[in-house]
Parts: C-alpha cells; structure tokens; sequence
C-alpha cells in the first residue's frame, strides 16, 4: 500500500482561498500541514521563494512540488490530477450515479434550495465548484443579511448554512459542471473531471466570477501583485500604495478594507457617478478626509508594469475630463499618467458562471445570465427547460444581495419538489413529453 504524500499548506489569516484549499483536502480526508505566514516575514520569504516569487496564499504543495495557488490546486482536482498525486484516484464505476435533483453551486443561493429539498425528502447533491461557499466567503462583514444585528463574517454564514444543509440530509461534493445535456430524461450533468450523473431535476445556482479588466500585465502579474480578492491579499502589500479599480459597492468596500494596510488606496473609476451606495460612499469619504484615501475619477487602469520576480512596479492610466478615456485615447484632452503602486486589485463586477448550459434549451441573455420565468405565482425559477431551474446570481443581475440569493434558492428548491412530484420523470423520454404534467 503506497503511503499518502506529504502536503503542506502556506496560509494566512483572514484568506478565504486559503481555507476553501484547507476544505478541499479535508473533503478528500487527506492530511496536511499548515504554515500560517501572517506576521512571520521568515515564513512569509520561505513561502516566496518555494512558490518561485509569488506573494499570495494560500501555496500548496505535495510531495516537495508546487502545486500553486487555490486557482492551481482546483485546476488540477477538475482534471482528476489532483486525485493521482495523492494516490487516492477513483476507478470509474458502472453507469453514472443518478440523482433527484443536482444543485450546482454552494453560494447562498444553491445552499438554500439545499435545505430546502433537503426537507421535501429531495435527496439533493451540491456540487460545489471553483468558489465554494461563493461570493460571500471573499467578503469580510456582512451587515445587511437579516437576523444579525451585529453583522456575521461571509465564511460564517456560509458554514452555518453549509451546516444545516447538512444536518437535513443534502450532500456536499466537489465538482464543477463542464456540460448539462437536457436532450433526454434523466438529464446528464458531466463535470470537468470526467464524471457523469444523471438527474431528474437540476437548479442551476452556480454564481458569477469576478470580471478582469483583460489588459497588458494583468495576466502575467496575477497573483504576483494584481488580485481580484483584497480581503485574501491585502495584507501581503502593507504599506504599499495601492489601486482598486471599480465604482461599485466591491470596490469602495474594497478600498476600505485596505486602508488597514495600504499607505494610500487611490481608488480608480472610469466615470464621475458611483454605483456603490451612499452608505459606502460616505464611508469611504472619512477616509478619503483622514488622507487613506484618494479617488481618481474619469480614469482607467490601461497597463500594469512589474515581473514575477519583483511584482508591480507602476500601473498605467489615463484620464479624460468627460470618462470613459480608453474610448478616447486620440483625444488630446486625454492624458497618460503612470502611478508608483505595490498592488492593483479588480472590483469591476462579476460574469455568470452558465457556460454549462449553452446548447441547452435554457435560454441565457448575451451577458450569459438565465432567463427564468419570473413573475408573481409558482414557478418563478423555472427556466425554459422543464425540470431545470436558476437561481442566485446566475439569474439575477440587479440585486445581487446575499439574501435576495437565499429567497430565489428557496424559491427553486421549491419550484423543483413541484415538478419532481408532478412530472413523469420516465428515463429516455425526450423533456417535453417527461414535462407533460409539470403545467
Ligand atoms: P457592480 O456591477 O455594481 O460595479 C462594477 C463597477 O466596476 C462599476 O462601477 C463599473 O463601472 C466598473 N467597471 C465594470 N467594468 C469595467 C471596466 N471594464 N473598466 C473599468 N471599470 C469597470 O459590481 P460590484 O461587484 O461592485 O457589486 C455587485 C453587487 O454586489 C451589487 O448589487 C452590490 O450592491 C453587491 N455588493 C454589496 C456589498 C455590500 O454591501 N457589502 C459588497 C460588494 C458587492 P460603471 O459604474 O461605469 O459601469
């Protein structure tokens, strides 16, 4: 019997990646070490130089090789590599297993309609893919979700949620669903890994991802200085200056947030009006008062300069009176200014995670969000697939709350009990016969 590799984890405190990595391989049961490398500058250059210059935790590592970033590590647990490195790789089965009903996503939304089914004795599955525990676990306080009058941490209220999910019987696996193909019952829901299941209804709560500006520097120096998580790398650029991108509820937060380390946050907009609220608008002002923080308007972010070995060394930007100036380079009021910052972090929104379902019957608007039926009665979350149903930020654009999520997750648990109790769920049918009785 071989025996299990050594693994050793590089963490920090305050890093939500850092513990989805912690999750990962306790979910495999495998063991592993931990160095926390806050406030331990030794460590801290231990890590770097292991994980060849990069300066973002958590660094995993098995068997002495670098296996990287939670990016990294989750890459390789997709393609099945993960598994073969810690010799714990599955031989493949007879048949799919199949599932009443598949939640893909365990954010808000997904973990809700999993309580839900739970208790309807729907026996869900909740794969949880490249965030699990979503958005919510890369923000610090959350102030707003009712039934906390003094806020409560996102990653607690995911694990509570998680928690009680599991306590009424819903499993929590982890995969990323690569393609659904709706063309016969019961649905086929292949994840990235290779694995297939098959089930009879399916509640698409799969999130969004944090956008990218898609600019020279931005690629290379991910990780190396450039981050789309100021609560996970903040801490790591102490008194350096620092740009947040963006003019939403993230970004001002964001820049909030890192004034606890930053010498300076210049907080970058492309325009003159902020999305964000003006809760956080006029937060962000006492500190843009106390001197923490300076806001450039009508500016973009256009290059960021550094290398891996030194991380960044000045980003680029112009700026245009009247915004929007990457539109306008030609423009001779529009100028270029280079600013001398240690990191440069993203809070430009985010893009639903529905690949997946292209090819489906469910129909997506060109952003990729889900079209649901909406309205007021039942049925709410029903996609035009019948059986499949959307909910979270998969579907919603505009209110993106961490409790709007909860209500439409409850809502589809419950859309899907009516159609699991209702349909003729016969195998090989094609879906429209199968929904004959889901009116
Ligand atoms: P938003 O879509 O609200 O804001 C994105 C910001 O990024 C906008 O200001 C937008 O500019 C800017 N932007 C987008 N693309 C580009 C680009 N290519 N170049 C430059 N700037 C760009 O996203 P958020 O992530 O901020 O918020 C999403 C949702 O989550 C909201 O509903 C928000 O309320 C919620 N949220 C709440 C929080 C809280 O209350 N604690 C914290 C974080 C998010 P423009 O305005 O010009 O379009």
């Amino acid at each position: 019997m071989s025996e299990q590799p050594r693994v050793e984890i590089y963490t920090k405190e305050d890093c939500p990646y850092c513990r989805k990595a912690k999750d990962l391989f306790d979910s495999k049961g495998v063991d592993y070490e931990t160095y926390n490398v806050t406030g331990d500058d030794d460590l801290f250059e231990e890590m770097v130089e292991r994980a060849d210059g990069r300066k973002t935790a958590p660094e995993v590592f098995v068997d002495d090789e670098l296996i990287g970033g939670w990016d990294d590590t989750q890459a390789l647990d997709e393609s099945g590599e993960l598994d073969e490195k810690l010799g714990i790789a599955d031989d493949a089965g007879d048949g799919p297993e199949h599932r009443r009903l598949v939640v893909s996503g365990s954010g808000i939304a997904g973990l809700t309609a999993a309580i839900y089914a739970a208790r309807s004795n729907n026996d869900p599955l909740v794969l949880q893919g490249d965030e699990p525990g979503g958005q919510l676990t890369l923000t610090t306080d959350v102030e707003n979700y009712p039934g906390f009058p003094e806020g409560i941490s996102g990653p607690e209220l995911v694990d509570q949620m998680k928690e009680q999910a599991e306590r009424f019987g819903a499993e929590i696996r982890n995969g990323v669903v690569a393609d659904v193909d709706d063309s016969a019952r019961p649905y086929r829901v292949e994840l990235s890994n290779g694995d297939v299941l098959t089930a009879d209804a399916f509640i698409a709560a799969s999130g969004a991802s944090a956008r990218t500006l898609g600019v020279p520097g931005e690629d290379e120096l991910m990780g190396y200085g450039v981050s789309t998580c100021a609560t996970c790398d903040g801490a790591f650029f102490r008194d350096e200056d620092m740009i947040v991108v963006g003019g939403g509820d993230a970004a001002f937060e964001e820049a909030d947030f890192l004034t606890k380390f930053a010498d300076t946050v210049y907080l970058v907009h492309r325009r003159e009006n902020f999305r964000a609220e003006d809760y956080w608008v006029d937060r962000v002002q006492e500190k843009v008062d106390a001197g923490d923080i300076e806001i450039i308007e009508n500016a973009e972010l256009v290059e960021v300069h550094g290398s891996v070995e030194d991380g960044v060394d000045y980003a680029e930007l112009v700026r245009h009176p009247e915004g929007y100036p990457s539109e306008k380079l030609d423009d001779p009021e529009t100028e270029t200014v280079e600013m001398d910052v240690g990191a440069v972090f993203l809070a430009i929104g985010h893009t639903p995670n529905t690949e997946y379902l292209e090819g489906t019957g469910v129909e997506l608007d060109e952003a990729g969000y889900i079209k649901t039926e909406g309205g007021t009665g039942g049925g709410q979350t029903k996609t035009g697939v019948p059986g499949i149903f959307g909910a979270g930020d998969v579907v919603d654009f505009h209110y993106q709350q961490a409790v709007t999520a909860a209500g439409m997750g409850c809502k589809a648990a419950l859309d899907a009990d009516d159609y699991l109790e209702t349909a003729d769920l016969g195998a090989g049918q094609p879906a429209t016969e199968a929904a004959a009785g889901d009116d």
